[in-house]
Parts: C-alpha cells; structure tokens; sequence
C-alpha cells in the first residue's frame, strides 16, 4: 500500500519533507500540498516534478478524498487549527514543533485525541530517531553504567537568526527537553533558568545568550542544558551522562581526522540539517510504515503537551530566578505511561 500524504507548509522544512519523501523513503506519495503562499506551492510541485494537487488552505487539504495521512510544516501558530481538523477527520497527523504554541493548546489536542479514541498525532522530535541518541539510550536502557545521577548537555549552534526573546527556551530547546525525558523515561518536576555573562552578538539590545537550564526529575536527576545559540564555531550537540558505574556519551559524528600542517583536528558540524538529515529520514519512514499498519508508536501529543509544560516554566524560572515547579497532570492510560 502507498500512503498518500499532504503536506502543509512549502517553506523551508515542508520543502524538505517533500524531498525526502519523494526521494529518500518508501511506501508514500505527496498527493496534495498547500501553502498561504500559493506560488511558492507551485513552484515545489513543479521543481520536484510530483503529480500534487495545490489546495488552497490546510483544511480543504484535510478533508480531501484522496489524502490518506498529513504533514503539518507551516507556521507554529497554525499548527493547532490544522492538527485538530485532522482528528476530526480521521486522519493520521505528524506535526512539526510546536504541537500549538501553547500549552493550554496542546492539552486541548490531547483531550480531542483521546476522545477520538484513536492514536492519531505525532510530533516532529526527530532527536528520538538520531543513530547516536538510539546508540546512547541503549546503553541506559541495558544498565551499562547504572542508574543515572547527572547529565550535563550542550545545545549550541553558531548563530541564531531571527531569534529573539526566549525563543532559545520555547523553540530550540524543546528538542532537549524531548529527548532527554524520552533517554531517561523520566518527568521534569522542577526547572531553574542561570543568565550567565551574556556574549554581545544577539540581534537586539539586552538579548540574553547563553543560558544554563536545570531541570530535575522525579527520579532525582540533575541535567544542565547549555544553550548558547550564537556560538559561532558550529552546530555542536552534547550529551554526557553520568551514572553509578561510569559516563556514557553521545556519540560525536564521524569525521575524518586530520593530522595537517602541525595539528591535529576533526571536524565540527556548522548546520542543524546536517546533524540530524538522517534523523529525519528515519523519523518519516518509521512514521510512514507505522501510519501504513494503522498504528502510531512516534512522540505522541501527550510529549508535546509536556515539552510546552517545560518550556513554561522554564520561561517563569529565567524571570523569577528560582526553582519553579513543573506539575505534570498525571498521564492518561491512553497515551500507556
Ligand atoms: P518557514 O520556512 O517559514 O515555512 C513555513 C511555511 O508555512 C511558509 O511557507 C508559510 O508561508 C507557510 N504558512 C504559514 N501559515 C500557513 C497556513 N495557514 N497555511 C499554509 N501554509 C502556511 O518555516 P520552517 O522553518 O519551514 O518551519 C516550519 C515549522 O517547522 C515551524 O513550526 C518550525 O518550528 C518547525 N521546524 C522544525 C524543525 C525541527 O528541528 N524539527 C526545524 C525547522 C523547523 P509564509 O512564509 O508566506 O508565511
């Protein structure tokens, strides 16, 4: 069976959804796509060569006879809307970050899910599907260095354009927050925000880059996330975790090292994409063959309900400056945690 997919929102990551599936993955076809920006619709059509039709808003996409499963790719603010039509509709969904740009908003996705009574949304935390960050919850899973105690992390990326207020909290960071519950099965109960020196490269005058985000969990882990969002020598991911037994790291990606003119070197990623192109890759096919079976086994609403949670009071503890609670409404048995 091929899945037929529309997609909503041509612009930079719909554009590259489309691609990939068009050719990297099996077992889907893009059959419909739509952007507030028809033009830019059409000229991906035509530029990937792919027999689509161009709707002219996201719910007419939805509701169309011939659209099996959708991607949601546009606008943060519109995800909700067209996520919610897509429930309505019966419809698989795998929606980019945010799932709403609220947390009231996610809830409300959650709640129309569970009484839709069918496992239907995904979230586009792709970290989840990344070789290293398997390769590393592995190695947690199987009890190789015991329980454990700390993680210290790094999200850093050499700059940030367009970012402004605490968009490295609500829009950056949100993959941490994700994956680093999903490698520790665990839940945030607390989250403390430090405004370290401040480097003077932001876009706008009192701009504040880094941050150092600690957040607890149930279980008593303490994680430090660095997010230094205007570091300027490359895309750099960290994690290292610290257990009973001993540190487990991820993995770093391949480079050739190089021994040249009296050094040294490897390599260090300058772009986001780079990174995780292969994460996205998997991320959709799983997503693709899961959606195929009629199942549905990726980050649910549920996870996007709780990462909005976090970012939250991640956002209350960078202006309280202290530790503020993140109170998690207990999981539904539907989302089966
Ligand atoms: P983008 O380049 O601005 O593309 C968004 C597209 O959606 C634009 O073409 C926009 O049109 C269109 N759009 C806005 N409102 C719409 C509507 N009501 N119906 C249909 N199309 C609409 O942004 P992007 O970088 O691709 O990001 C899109 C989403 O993906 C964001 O939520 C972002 O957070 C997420 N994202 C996730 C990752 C990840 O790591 N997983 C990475 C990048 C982006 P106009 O430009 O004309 O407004």
């Amino acid at each position: 069976m091929t899945l037929k997919i529309g997609v909503i929102g041509t612009g930079a990551i719909g554009k590259d959804h489309i691609r990939r599936i068009r050719r990297n993955l099996t077992g889907a076809r893009i059959v419909a796509v739509t952007d507030v920006n028809a033009e830019q619709a059409h000229g991906v059509v035509q530029g990937e060569g792919i027999e689509a039709r161009v709707y002219d808003t996201g719910l007419d996409l939805i509701n169309a006879p011939e659209v099996d499963a959708i991607i949601v790719a546009s606008w943060g603010p519109t995800h909700e809307e067209f996520v919610l039509a897509a429930i309505a509709a019966g419809k698989p969904v795998l929606c980019e970050k945010p799932l709403a740009v609220t947390a009231e908003g996610c809830r409300r996705i959650v709640d129309a899910e569970i009484a839709a009574g069918r496992s239907l949304v995904q979230v586009g935390f792709m970290r989840r599907y990344d070789r290293s960050y398997r390769q590393l919850k592995k190695v947690l899973t199987d009890g190789a260095i015991g329980a454990p105690l700390t993680l210290n992390c790094a999200h850093r990326a050499p700059e940030a354009p367009g970012f402004s207020g605490d968009m490295a909290l609500t829009d950056s960071c949100v993959h941490e927050y994700d994956v680093l519950r999903w490698l520790l099965d665990d839940d945030y109960v607390s989250a403390q925000v430090i405004m370290p020196r401040s480097c003077h490269l932001g876009e706008q005058e009192g701009y504040q880059d880094p941050h150092v985000i600690l957040l607890r969990t149930r279980q008593g882990v303490h994680i430090s996330i660095e997010s230094f969002v205007n570091c300027q020598y490359g895309y750099d991911i960290q994690c290292h975790v610290t257990g009973e037994k001993g540190i487990a790291s991820l993995p770093e990606p391949a480079s050739v090292h190089l021994r040249l003119e009296a050094k040294s070197s490897d390599g260090i990623l300058v772009d986001w994409k780079d990174r995780f192109v292969d994460a996205f890759d998997v991320e959709f096919q799983e997503w693709i063959n899961a959606t195929a079976r009629g199942e549905m086994d990726g980050p649910s609403a549920w996870d996007g309900y709780v990462v909005a949670l976090t970012a939250d009071a991640c956002v209350k503890a960078k202006y309280s400056g202290l530790i503020e609670p993140i109170s998690l409404p207990e999981c539904p048995a539907f989302y089966g945690r």
